[in-house]
């Protein structure tokens, strides 16, 4: 197994976007990745169980069952990483806290961080407002329950304080990465940069 990052970030900010793009780079350099979103892998599990209709359900579902579809994808996305190379780079497209109705849940509580043992927790900030208007332009997504700049900064607050709790268990370093208006490039580089 090689070194593995588990990237997060605010709804909105661009993770996705800049993971994108760090596969591109590290593609047309020959370097071996994977990309796994752990969303996907709750909301392939909460459809199967008609639990919601959309990934941004599964925040409003209620806590021991939003757990449950947590714990199954550490499980899973663990046994899809064991298969990568020695020199292969792994990146985990998740969330440091998920804000839902009933407070914080940590995104990486010590059963899925011990599961993913990643060697960098990347936090990927932006300033607020722009954070606001990317999550406008995205009309595809339902992101109403992070759009104020108050509920930004505090998840942003939530999230530095919640991705050095789930390092400390590891001895992961977290690493701020920012994600510059109209060039997801310059991050996407940063963070390869921090992997090599
Ligand atoms: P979520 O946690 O909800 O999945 P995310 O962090 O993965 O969100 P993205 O879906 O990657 O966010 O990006 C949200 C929107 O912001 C998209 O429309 C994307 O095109 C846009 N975006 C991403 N990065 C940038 C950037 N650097 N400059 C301008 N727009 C951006
Ligand atoms: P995303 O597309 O990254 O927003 O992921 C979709 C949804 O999956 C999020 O809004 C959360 O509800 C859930 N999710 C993603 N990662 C985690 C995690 N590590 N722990 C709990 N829920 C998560
Ligand atoms: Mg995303």
């Amino acid at each position: 197994m090689g070194k593995i990052g588990v990237v997060t970030g605010i709804p909105g900010v661009g993770k996705t976007t800049v993971l994108s793009k760090v596969k591109e780079i590290l593609d047309s350099r020959g370097i071996e990745n994977k990309i796994v979103n752990y969303g996907d892998y709750m909301l392939q599990t909460a459809l199967q169980m008609n639990l919601v209709k959309n990934r941004d359900e599964i925040r409003k579902l209620p806590i021991e069952k939003q757990k449950e579809l947590q714990t199954e994808a550490a499980r899973r996305i663990s046994q899809d990483a064991a298969a990568m190379g020695e020199k292969g780079l792994l990146f985990v497209d998740t969330h440091a806290v998920i804000r839902t109705p009933s407070g914080y849940l940590p995104g990486l509580p010590k059963h899925v961080v011990e599961a993913l043992l990643p060697n960098v927790i990347f936090l990927i900030e932006a300033d607020p407002k722009e954070i606001l208007n990317r999550q406008s332009r995205d009309v595809g997504r339902m992101r109403s329950d992070y759009s104020s700049l108050e509920v930004i900064q505090e998840v942003m607050d939530f999230a530095r304080y919640a991705a050095t709790a789930s390092a400390v268990l590891v001895g992961a370093t977290v690493k701020r990465v920012v994600n510059v208006e109209g060039n997801p490039s310059i991050a996407a580089n940063e963070i390869i940069n921090a992997m090599l």
